[in-house]
C-alpha cells in the first residue's frame, strides 16, 4: 500500500483498509508474533509415524482446550461474537486440516509441523479461489486454527492480549478473532495490522466493539517502533505515524466531532426513517449468518432485507439437511420477529463454488449455472431447502426471495417447486406455512426489461444492484482493472430501475433495493426519487441511512428524477445531486 513520507517532520502516512470506523490517537504497542511462520520439514521414520501422528492430536486437543477457555473468559459486552470461536473449535476437527494433516504425515512420512503447513495451505487456496469477499475472508479462519495448533506444536508462546496493562494501540502482522476477543476496552484504544480486510472476523468483531481498526496495511510492523505517536482514522483507512502538532490538533478535533455525531446517530438509530416530509421507509439488513440479527438489531434495522443463505452450505464439504436448514432459519424469524425475514434461495456457483458440489470448469460462471439455474437442475437440493423455508414460515413472517431471474419460465418453474414442497409438508403432517409473499431479485437485465410480466407472477422485486450493474454494464464486479468504471449512478442503470419500480407499481407491487448502492448516501436521493419502498444493507450502515432519510424531502427528489432521467453521463448525474443536495449530503459524509 502507499506510504507517503514527510522527512523534515517525521510524519508519515501508511494506507490500508478500513476495517473499523472510528479514529484514536496514542502510543503504539508492538505485538510480536514470530516464530510460526518458520516451520522446518524433517522425515521421520516409520516406526516413529504413530508418535508424530499423536503429538498432532495432542496439540490439537491442547488448542481446543485453550479456545474454551478464552470462550468461557469473553467478558459479556461480547458474547454475541463467540459464535466466531465457536466455529474455530469445530475446524480444528475439520476434514480438510486435521484428517488431511495426519495423512500427509502418513504418505509423506514428515513432521507434524510441515504436514499441518501443507494441509493448512491448500485449504486457504480453496477458500481464496472464492472470490466473494466475505466468504473468501474465511481462509483467514483457518489460518488463525493452524496458527494456534502450530504454536503448541513448535513451543512457541501466545501473545497474551488480556495481559497489556497499558492504555495502547496494537500494532500487529495479524490479529485472531480470539485474541481480538481479549481485548480489553479500557487499556486498547483500537488496533492495526500488516494483513486482513474489510470481511474478515478480525474487522467484525471491532466494529462491534466499536474501537477504530485498520487492516491490510503490509508494512506497519517493520517500520513502526513500540511508543511511537500513532492516529488511526479507521474513516479513511489510514495510519499517521509520528504525527506534526498540527495534524495532531486537527485530528483532536476531528475525533471529538466524530464521537458527537456517532453517538447523535446511533441514538436516533430506533426511530423510524421517515422522511422529511412524512413517507416512512423501511431500513432492513443484510446477513450471511443467523448471528449477524443482533447487528440488525442494534443499528435499528426493520427486519432482514437479504438472508443470503449461501454461506450455510460452503463452509462445510457436504450439504446441510432440512432439519439443519430449518433450526437455522427458525432461529433467525423468531429472533427478528414480529419483523419479516427475506429469505433468498441458494444463491451458489458464479463466484462462489461450493466445496461439497465443484461445478465442472466454466469460462464465464458469471454467465454460468448459478443461482436459480443451479437449483432448477438440481430440484432435491432446491427442494429441500424450499422445504425448511416453509416449515420456518410457520413461526414469523418469512419472505422467500428467488435470486438470478432471466426469464418467466424460472419463476414458475420455482412456483411449482414451491407448490409440491407444500404439498409434501402437508402429506408429511409437519407445520408449515405457504402464505408467504414470493419476491425475485432483478439482478439481470432480461428480467429487468420483462418486469411488467414478472411483476404479475410475484409479490415484490428486490433489486441486486450489484449484479444488475455488473451485468447492464458489462464490467465483471470483481475485478480491479474495471472497477473505476462501476458506477451505480449510470444512466442506463438509473433508466432501467426506473422502467423496473414503474412496471411494479402499475400491477401494485412493491419495489425494494439491497444491493451495496443503497448503503451510500451520495446515491439516497435517487433510490427514494425513483420510488423505491425498502432499502437493505450491512447492519452498521442502517442508522446513518436512516438518519439521512429523516433529512430529505421525497417531494424534492421526485422533482431531481425529472431533470437526472435527461442525463447521459454519471458526471453530470453527479453533478445534479451535488447542486441539489450537496449541502446536506457533502456535509454529513465530510463529517465521517
Ligand atoms: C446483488 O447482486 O446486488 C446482491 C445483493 O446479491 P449478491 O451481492 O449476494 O450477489
Ligand atoms: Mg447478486
Amino acid at each position: 500500500m502507499n506510504n507517503h513520507e514527510n522527512g523534515a517532520s517525521g510524519e508519515f502516512i501508511l494506507t490500508g483498509i478500513s476495517g473499523s470506523p472510528g479514529i484514536c490517537i496514542g502510543k503504539a504497542y508492538l505485538v510480536d508474533r514470530e516464530g510460526v511462520d518458520v516451520i522446518e520439514k524433517y522425515f521421520v521414520g516409520q516406526h516413529e509415524i504413530k508418535s508424530e501422528i499423536n503429538r498432532f492430536k495432542n496439540a490439537v486437543k491442547k488448542a481446543r482446550t485453550e479456545l474454551s477457555s478464552i470462550i468461557d473468559g469473553v467478558p459479556e459486552e461480547l458474547r454475541d461474537n463467540t459464535y466466531i470461536l465457536e466455529t474455530h473449535l469445530l475446524l480444528h476437527k475439520d476434514k480438510m486440516l486435521y484428517d488431511k494433516t495426519i495423512e500427509i504425515i502418513k504418505k509423506d512420512h514428515v513432521n507434524a509441523e510441515w504436514a499441518l503447513k501443507k494441509a493448512t495451505s491448500r485449504a486457504v487456496r480453496m477458500f481464496k479461489q472464492i472470490t466473494d469477499p466475505y466468504l473468501g475472508a474465511r481462509a483467514a479462519d483457518i489460518e488463525h486454527v493452524s496458527d494456534r495448533i502450530m504454536r503448541l506444536l513448535a513451543g512457541i508462546e501466545e501473545v497474551n492480549i488480556s495481559g497489556i496493562d497499558k492504555r495502547v494501540i496494537l500494532v500487529a502482522t495479524h490479529l485472531t478473532p480470539a485474541e481480538t476477543s481479549q481485548i480489553q476496552l479500557n487499556r486498547i484504544m483500537g488496533f492495526i495490522t500488516d494483513h486482513g480486510g474489510k470481511a474478515s472476523h478480525t474487522s467484525i468483531v471491532a466494529r462491534s466493539l466499536e474501537i477504530p481498526a485498520v487492516l491490510g496495511l503490509e508494512t506497519a510492523t517493520s517500520v513502526i517502533k513500540n511508543d511511537n505517536f500513532i492516529i488511526v482514522d479507521g474513516n479513511q483507512g489510514i495510519v499517521i505515524v509520528n504525527p506534526s502538532e498540527e495534524t495532531l490538533l486537527d485530528y483532536t478535533e476531528l475525533r471529538r466531532r466524530y464521537a458527537i455525531r456517532r453517538a447523535d446517530i446511533i441514538r436516533s438509530g430506533e426511530l423510524p426513517a421517515e422522511s422529511a416530509d412524512g413517507i416512512v421507509f423501511r431500513v432492513m439488513g443484510n446477513i450471511e449468518l443467523p448471528e449477524e440479527i443482533v447487528g440488525v438489531r442494534d443499528n435499528g434495522g426493520d427486519g432482514i432485507g437479504l438472508f443470503r443463505t449461501e454461506f450455510l452450505y460452503i463452509a462445510r464439504n457436504d450439504f446441510p439437511s432440512e432439519e439443519e436448514l430449518y433450526e437455522q432459519y427458525r432461529e433467525t424469524v423468531e429472533l427478528m420477529a414480529p419483523h419479516p425475514v427475506t429469505i433468498r434461495t441458494l444463491d451458489i456457483n458464479g463466484d462462489k463454488e461450493i466445496p461439497s458440489l465443484p461445478t465442472p470448469h466454466e469460462d464465464n460462471p458469471a454467465l454460468g449455472l448459478r443461482a436459480i439455474r443451479f437449483c432448477l437442475k438440481k430440484p432435491e437440493i432446491f427442494t429441500t431447502q424450499l422445504r425448511a423455508i416453509l416449515r420456518a414460515a410457520s413461526h414469523g413472517t418469512v419472505r422467500l426471495l428467488l435470486p438470478m431471474i432471466s426469464g418467466c419460465e424460472e419463476i414458475s418453474e420455482s412456483i411449482r417447486l414451491i407448490d409440491s414442497a407444500a404439498e409434501s409438508l402437508e402429506k408429511d403432517g409437519l407445520p408449515y406455512n405457504r402464505d408467504i409473499q414470493i419476491g425475485i431479485m432483478i439482478e439481470v437485465p432480461s428480467a429487468a426489461i420483462l418486469a411488467d410480466a414478472m411483476a404479475e407472477m410475484v409479490d415484490f422485486f428486490s433489486i441486486g444492484t450489484n449484479d444488475l450493474v455488473q451485468y447492464t454494464l458489462a464490467i465483471d464486479r470483481g475485478n480491479p482493472h474495471v472497477a473505476h468504471l462501476y458506477n451505480a449512478m449510470h444512466p442506463a442503470v438509473i433508466r432501467l430501475i426506473r422502467h423496473i419500480v414503474d412496471c411494479a407499481r402499475a400491477k401494485d407491487k412493491p419495489t425494494y433495493i439491497c444491493g451495496e448502492m443503497a448503503a451510500d448516501p451520495i446515491n439516497l436521493p435517487v433510490i427514494l426519487g425513483l420510488g423505491i419502498e425498502e432499502l437493505s444493507m450491512a447492519p452498521q450502515s442502517i442508522p446513518e441511512i436512516k438518519n439521512m432519510i429523516r433529512r430529505i424531502s421525497v417531494a424534492d427528489t421526485s422533482r431531481l428524477m425529472v431533470d437526472v432521467l435527461k442525463k447521459n453521463t454519471v458526471s453530470e448525474i453527479h453533478e445534479l445531486i451535488k447542486n441539489r443536495f450537496g449541502d446536506m449530503l457533502y456535509s454529513e459524509i465530510y463529517a465521517r
